[in-house]
């Protein structure tokens, strides 16, 4: 170990860490993972490792990038009944010197969790919903719910966000934290009908989201339900849209929607960004996001490099 461990803790994390700067980043890192080889990525399938007495899960996320050089491991756990008192998930990043395995830095890694997840998403939407961007629905209304609403509202020019939760208490906290305008839904039905994008980003283990109500041409981007047998979509959304995921091999591991409804899988985001895939941007599309630790890797060498320029200068 190095002989002062430096620590970034959220605040500087989230200071640090723009927008501006991430969605280029992660857009060359899913490239470069669905490439034909690699592109230099080293990532194997998450360990998740269950903690059956307290209902939790510890998940292990190691990646390498060749073309940051970037060495890093990301310690999650989620720790889903722990909803809504405190926050379901809570992430450490370990950045190592990847020419010799010294641990440079340890940082907060919830809030590059939350940034990064909320970019991919809005990167899948980019390539995949070109046009009619008017009306975004949010299901769900944690911290990965406001980190999408941010960037959503930031990239593109929605002219109403509608925001459905279950209870009534945590939507309007939703609409307290955001800075934007929110119309609150009393059914996941009323939010969804006349949506051109929809956002499922809950705990929910049974299909929440049908395929009867999705506007024929709308994009979902489907964040939740991470474990191989909970669901947030109903098999009819599931068949009938084109599926892109994030990772084929992370889906068939983890991803009740994928393995439960046996839909198939078009393309990875990545070989959409490549140009290896094509974007069927006028049928109905679900983006299947399970989060890749090489999106971590990325994102926490970007706040590292930020870290030590902001340092460089004030000495
Ligand atoms: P939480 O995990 O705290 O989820 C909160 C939301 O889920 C609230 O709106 C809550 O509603 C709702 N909810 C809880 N149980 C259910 C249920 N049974 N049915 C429907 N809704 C339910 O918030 P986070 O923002 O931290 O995470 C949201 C999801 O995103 C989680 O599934 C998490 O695993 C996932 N995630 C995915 C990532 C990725 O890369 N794909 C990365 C990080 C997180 P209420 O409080 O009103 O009851």
């Amino acid at each position: 170990m190095a002989e002062k461990l430096l620590y970034i803790g959220s605040g500087d994390v989230s200071r640090l860490l723009q927008y501006s700067q991430l969605l280029p980043v992660l857009e060359r890192a899913l490239a470069n993972f669905s490439s034909e080889g690699g592109g230099g990525v080293e990532q194997p399938v998450r360990t998740t490792l269950p903690v059956p007495k307290h209902k939790g899960f510890l998940g292990v996320m190691p990646a390498y990038s060749a073309e940051d050089d970037a060495l890093v491991t990301k310690l999650v756990s989620f720790y889903p009944a722990s909803s809504p008192t405190t926050s379901t998930h809570h992430a450490t990043v370990l950045l190592f010197d990847p020419s010799n395995g010294i641990l440079k830095a340890v940082m907060d890694g919830t809030v590059i969790t939350d940034k990064r997840t909320a970019a991919v998403s809005a990167i899948a939407t980019k390539y995949l919903k070109q046009k009619d961007l008017d009306v975004l629905c949010i299901l769900g209304a944690g911290p990965v719910a406001v980190s999408h609403y941010e960037i959503f509202t930031q990239m593109f020019p929605f002219k109403q966000v509608k925001v459905w939760s279950r209870t009534r208490q945590r939507v309007e906290k939703f609409a307290e934290t955001v800075k934007g305008p929110v119309q609150i839904c009393a059914s996941v039905k009323e939010a969804v009908l006349d949506a051109d994008v929809v956002i499922t980003v809950t705990l929910a283990t049974e299909p929440i989201l049908f395929g009867e109500w999705v506007k024929p041409g709308a994009h979902v981007n489907a964040v939740g339900a991470c474990r191989p047998n909970w669901r947030e979509l109903d098999d009819e959304l599931m068949k009938n849209a084109v599926l892109y995921v994030d990772s084929r091999a992370g889906v068939m591991s983890e991803s009740g929607d994928v393995i439960l409804s046996k839909a198939e899988v078009f393309a990875e985001l990545g070989e959409v960004v490549k140009g290896t895939k094509p974007a069927l941007c006028e049928k109905t599309t679900v983006f299947k996001s399970l989060g890749m630790a090489i999106e971590d890797t990325v994102a926490a060498k970007l706040v590292y490099d930020c870290w030590e320029i902001e340092n460089k200068q004030k000495s």
